[in-house]
C-alpha cells in the first residue's frame, strides 16, 4: 500500500509544527528564543510544554517518557518513568512537570566516569536538551539530554559537543566581524554522517561466537569469492536486502530522520546509508538512532546488522565519513566560495583555518577517531591512512599556490581581486577529481572526514572539529581585529599567505595508500599514529590541554577521565576478544580437528584393513598437516594466555594497552594463521562455525 511520506515524516517528532500548535502563542515564542539563542528557560515554560508534550506523547500511545542520554560509551542511555500518579482513590492520572522535562535523575555509577565522580556520589543529572527534538519511540517519549555530575561534570558527549559548537560560534563571528559582516548572528556546524554496515543472517551469526562477543570474526578462512570482482559497489539491491532497507527508511523518517541515500558498498554483503545533513547536535542524536534502528530492522528481517568498524578480514571494514560544515543563520554555508569578492574572501578565511586547524590539531582528529575496531582499518589499504592530511583538489590548490607567490588566480575568467585572487569557480563536487584514499577532503562546499569508524559516535570528531576551527579563528580575529577598514584585505591576503605557507605541507592530492606517501608525510613532519595506544597518548599533551581547555570544552578532570575511558575500553574491548579467541581455539576448534583426524584416521585403517597393500599417504599427509595445526594452536593458546595475563597485570593503564597491542593482539593473529589453515582441510559436516562463504553470500 502506497504511504504519504510527507505525512510520515516526522510524524513521532515533538516537531516544531506540533509545538506551534500544542503551545500557547507566548510560551511558543519563549521556547523558539531558547532553542535558538540558549536563552534560559523559565519554569512556567517548562511546565507548559511538558504538559503539550505529554498529551502529544499520549495521543501517540506513548505511557512512558524518559531523559534520553549518551554517556562515554557508544551508546545511548535510558531509563523510562511511566506518567501515572495514583490519586489516592485506587485511580491514576497520567502526569508530567516542567520540572520532570527538564531534569532527571539517573543513577550514575555504574556509567564509565574516568574517577571523575566516586561511586559514593553516584548521583548524576540529566537536562533536556531542546535544541535537538524529543520523539516517541516504542511507546515511550525520549526527551534528549545532556548527562553531567551534581559537581557539574560533564559525563557524557553531548554537552562537550554542545561547548564546541557554542565556542566555533564564538569564534566565527568575531572574524565574520572583522571582515565586516554585520547581519550574522549565530553560526551552527552542520554534519551529514555516511554510515557504512554489514548484514548477514541472524541464524548464521548465532552460531559465531566471535560475532556476537566481539562483532567481528575472529578466525575464518577466505571465501573462494571475495571483493575482488568489484561487482558490489553499487549494485543491484538483492530482494532481502532492499525490504530491509525500504523498512529502515520508514522507522527513521517516522522519527524526522531525513534519510536520503542508500546503496550497496564495495565489500559483499556490505551497504552505506546517508541521511541530508543537518546541525550537528542533531546529526550526532540522529546517526546514534540511526545505529540502533539498523540493528533493530535487521532483526525483524531475520538478520543482523554489523556495526564493528571489521567484522571480516581480506574485504573492506566499515566506518562513517564526517561530511562538516559552517553555516550562519542568514543561510550562508561558510565553506561554500560564492559567487562575488566579499563571499571569496570569507570562504578563503574559513578555508585556510580549516587547513591550519588541521595541520595544528592533526593528532587530536586521529586521537577523536581511535578504537580498537578501528585500527582494523585505518592504515590498512582500504581506508583512509592514520595520516592525517587534506585533499584540496587541484583547482583550490592552484588557488592557494596564486595566493602564495602573490599571482592572480587565472582560472574560468573571472574578476581581478585586491587579495590577490580572482572570483572563485563555484566549486561544483567533481566526481572525477575525488580522492577515496583522503581521509580529510574537500567536496566542493563541504569537508568530508572519513577516518570515523562505522560503531562509534561522530560526537567525538566532531567536539574536536569544531573546537580546532574555533581556536584558529580567534588567531585570525585576534591578528585583524585592529586592522582599518582600508588596510583589511592588504591584512587579510597576508594572513592567507602566511598560513598557507606555514600549513601546506597537510594538504596531499596524491594516493594515500602508498608506502611513498607514508615516508614523504614523515618528512614533512606529520604525525602517523598507529594504533589507539599510540595516538591516545597525545590526548593529554599540554598543547592538547591548552586547546581544550582554553576553550571550555573540558576541564582537565574531564580531559583525563576521557582519556582514561578510552584506554579502558581498549584494553576491555582486547580483553574480550582473547578470551572469545582462547574459547574458540579450544572449546571448538580443537576439537573439530580431533573429530576430522579420527575420522580420517579409521578410513585410513579400514582402507588397509580391505586392500592391505594401498598407499593410505594422503590420509597421513592430511593427519600430520592437521597434528602440527594443533600442536601450533597448543602453543599458541597457551602464548596468548600468558601475553593477556600480563597485559592485564600491568600497573598503568596506558602500558596496559601498550601490551595488548603489541602482543596479545600479534598472538591473536598467529593463532588466527592456524586456524583459518585447519579450517581449509576440513570438512563442512565437522566445522564448527558458518564460513565467510556462507556469511558473506547467503542473503
Ligand atoms: P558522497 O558522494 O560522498 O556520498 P553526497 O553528496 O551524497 O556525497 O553527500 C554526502 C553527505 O554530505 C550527505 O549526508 C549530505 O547531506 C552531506 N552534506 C552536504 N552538504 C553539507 C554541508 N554543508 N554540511 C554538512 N554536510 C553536508
Ligand atoms: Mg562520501
Amino acid at each position: 500500500m502506497a504511504q504519504n511520506i510527507p505525512e510520515l515524516y516526522g510524524s513521532l517528532v515533538f516537531n516544531d509544527k506540533i509545538m506551534r500548535t500544542k503551545l500557547p502563542k507566548d510560551m511558543y515564542k519563549a521556547l523558539r528564543k531558547t532553542i535558538q539563542n540558549g536563552s534560559h528557560l523559565e519554569l512556567d515554560v517548562a511546565n507548559s510544554v511538558a504538559v503539550a508534550m505529554k498529551e502529544w506523547a499520549i495521543e501517540n500511545g506513548a505511557t512512558h517518557y524518559t531523559h534520553w542520554f549518551q554517556p562515554m560509551t557508544n551508546f545511548t542511555a535510558e531509563k523510562h518513568d511511566s506518567f501515572i500518579s495514583p490519586t489516592g482513590d485506587g485511580q491514576i492520572i497520567m502526569e508530567f512537570s516542567g520540572k520532570e522535562l527538564v531534569k532527571g535523575e539517573p543513577d550514575a555509577s555504574s556509567f564509565p566516569s574516568g574517577g571523575l565522580r566516586a561511586t559514593f556520589e553516584a548521583r548524576g543529572y540529566t537536562a533536556w536538551d531542546p535544541t535537538s527534538p524529543a520523539f516517541i519511540k516504542d511507546r515511550t517519549l525520549y526527551i534528549p539530554t545532556a548527562f553531567c555530575s551534581y559537581s557539574g561534570e560533564a559525563l557524557d558527549k553531548k554537552t562537550p559537543l554542545l561547548r564546541s559548537m557554542d565556542a566555533l560560534n564564538v569564534e566565527a563571528l568575531k572574524v565574520l566581524r572583522v571582515l565586516g559582516n554585520t547581519e550574522v548572528k549565530h553560526i551552527t556546524t552542520t554534519v551529514g554522517p555516511e554510515q557504512e554496515y554489514f548484514l548477514v543472517d541472524k541464524e548464521l551469526y548465532n552460531q559465531r561466537k566471535d560475532l556476537i562477543y566481539c562483532g567481528r570474526t575472529l578466525i575464518g578462512a577466505p571465501a573462494p569469492k571475495g571483493q575482488e570482482m568489484e561487482d558490489h559497489y553499487f549494485g543491484t539491491l538483492k530482494p532481502r536486502v532492499a525490504a530491509y532497507m525500504h523498512d529502515l527508511d520508514e522507522e527513521l523518517w517516522k522519527l524526522g530522520i531525513p534519510a536520503k541515500t542508500k546503496h550497496n558498498e564495495v565489500a559483499p554483503a556490505q551497504h552505506e546509508l546517508a541521511p541530508v545533513f543537518d546541525t550537528t547536535n542533531v546529526a550526532v542524536d540522529h546517526n546514534q538512532l540511526t545505529m540502533e534502528i539498523m540493528k533493530k530492522v535487521a532483526d525483524k528481517h531475520g538478520m543482523v546488522c554489523l556495526l564493528h568498524e571489521k567484522p571480516f578480514e581480506g574485504i573492506n571494514g566499515s566506518g562513517k565519513h564526517n561530511n562538516w560544515s559552517m553555516s550562519t543563520d542568514t543561510g550562508v554555508n561558510l565553506l561554500d566560495p560564492g559567487k562575488t569578492p566579499a563571499e571569496n574572501t570569507q570562504f578563503l578565511v574559513f578555508l585556510v583555518a580549516v587547513i591550519k586547524a588541521v595541520d595544528d590539531y592533526a593528532d587530536l582528529l586521529r586521537i577523536s577517531v581511535a578504537s580498537a575496531g578501528n585500527d582494523h582499518r585505518l592504515g590498512a589499504n582500504e581506508a583512509p591512512p592514520a595520516i592525517v592530511s587534506i585533499f584540496l583538489g587541484d583547482e583550490l590548490t592552484e588557488v592557494l599556490k596564486a595566493i602564495e607567490n602573490d599571482e592572480f588566480f587565472a582560472g574560468h575568467g573571472a574578476i581581478q581581486m585586491d587579495i590577490g585572487a580572482k572570483v572563485l569557480p563555484h566549486f561544483v563536487k567533481d566526481n572525477t577529481d575525488r580522492n577515496r584514499t583522503s581521509p580529510f577532503a574537500f567536496t566542493g562546499n563541504k569537508f568530508e572526514f572519513r577516518m570515523l569508524g562505522s560503531s562509534a559516535s561522530v560526537a567525538n570528531p566532531n567536539i574536536i572539529l569544531n573546537t580546532a576551527v574555533a581556536e584558529v579563528l580567534s588567531q585570525f580575529a585576534e591578528k585583524l581585529k585592529d586592522v582599518p577598514a582600508e588596510e583589511m584585505n592588504q591584512a587579510v591576503h597576508n594572513l592567507l599567505k602566511e598560513t598557507i605557507i606555514a600549513h601546506k605541507r597537510v594538504i596531499f592530492n596524491g594516493n594515500g595508500y602508498t608506502d611513498e606517501w607514508v615516508e614523504e608525510a614523515e618528512k614533512r613532519g606529520l604525525y602517523n599514529l598507529k594504533s589507539t595506544p599510540d595516538a591516545l597518548e597525545q590526548f593529554v599533551s599540554p598543547k592538547n590541554e591548552a586547546l581544550l581547555t582554553g576553550h571550555n570544552i573540558f576541564t582537565k578532570g574531564e580531559l583525563h577521565s576521557r582519556y582514561e575511558i578510552k584506554l579502558e575500553n581498549y584494553v576491555k574491548t582486547l580483553h574480550i576478544e582473547s578470551c572469545t579467541m582462547a574459547e574458540l581455539i579450544q572449546k571448538d576448534m580443537l576439537p573439530s580437528i580431533t573429530t576430522y583426524m579420527e575420522q580420517v584416521a579409521r578410513t585410513a585403517s579400514l582402507k588397509k584393513s580391505v586392500v592391505p597393500d594401498i598407499s593410505v599417504a594422503s590420509e597421513a599427509d592430511l593427519l600430520t598437516k592437521l597434528t602440527a595445526l594443533s600442536e601450533s594452536m597448543i602453543a599458541g593458546l597457551a602464548t596468548l594466555k600468558e601475553d593477556t595475563a600480563k597485559a592485564e597485570g600491568c600497573e598503568d593503564i596506558l602500558a596496559s594497552a601498550k601490551a595488548y597491542q603489541s602482543t596479545v593482539l600479534a598472538d591473536m593473529e598467529a593463532l588466527r594463521k592456524s586456524a583459518d589453515e585447519a579450517e581449509a582441510l576440513l570438512p563442512e559436516s565437522v566445522l564448527p562455525y558458518p564460513t565467510y562463504g556462507k556469511l558473506l553470500f547467503s542473503i
